[in-house]
């Protein structure tokens, strides 16, 4: 097989043939399951760059399956979940999820983020490179720490630099705030939720963000921030 390889967990038939014909079509090699157990053996022996995995299984519970691929493989996972309260959500990125989607959600979408997955070659913690994004609107260099929004410098406290280069890893994906504290300063504190809106508050200013005009940074009520543009 060459080429990038997609596991889809899937118990819904209709759902997982609809997945796998979505994908199919941009050129993914895909491998498909209805089962927990049977995704964990085809894990280890394929090794698959990204696995598409819903958290309602019948026989192991998604999350038990999504623990044990992070265990031994260091697969990209997207978890499909019916669950749509906020603790579930940041459990799920807590249990080392790297996306997730809400049932019902829509094919294109879901093809969106399985790529964003798979252009993410840069492990955490290493810089990104310059990088464009939103036709040029946002220019983030990290090896030289420059940041500029429609060609003017931006000058960046350190962890408004770490949140916006943490959001950046993958445009459009969903970071919660007890994610992007983790990733900003390695670990967490009290009251830290208030911490980080504010600094994305600030952020936002430097970087004339407007909530009417062009987004560059949205908040998704009730789970976290993402970054709007898309990486050019
Ligand atoms: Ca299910």
């Amino acid at each position: 097989m060459s080429g990038p390889t997609v596991l889809v967990v899937e118990d819904e038939t209709k759902l997982r043939n609809l997945i796998r014909a979505f994908l199919e079509r941009e050129g993914l090699t895909v491998l498909s399951t209805g089962s927990g157990s049977e995704a964990i053996t085809i894990a280890s022996s394929a090794e698959p760059d990204v696995v598409v995995l819903d958290l309602g299984l019948p026989d192991i519970p998604g999350e038990e399956v999504g623990q044990e691929l992070r265990v031994s493989t260091n697969v990209r996972l997207l978890m499909l979940t019916a669950k749509a309260g906020e603790s579930d959500r940041i459990r799920g990125f807590e249990l080392g999820a790297d996306d997730y989607l809400t049932k019902p959600f829509s094919p294109r979408e879901m093809v969106l983020r399985v790529q964003a997955l798979l252009r993410r070659g840069v492990a955490p913690g290493d810089p990104l490179g310059p990088a464009s994004f939103g036709e040029g609107a946002l220019l983030i260099d990290e090896e030289r720490h420059e940041v500029r929004e429609s060609g003017r410098l931006v000058a960046l406290s350190p962890t408004e630099w770490g949140i916006l280069c943490a959001l950046a890893r993958v445009p459009g994906r969903v970071y919660s705030r007890y994610e992007l504290v983790n990733l900003v300063r390695g670990y967490e504190w009290e009251g830290y939720e208030r911490v980080v809106d504010s600094h994305v508050k600030n952020l936002r200013h430097k970087l004339r963000d407007s909530p009417t005009g062009s987004t560059i940074i949205e908040t998704v009520l009730g789970v976290g921030y993402r970054l709007c543009l898309r990486r050019d």
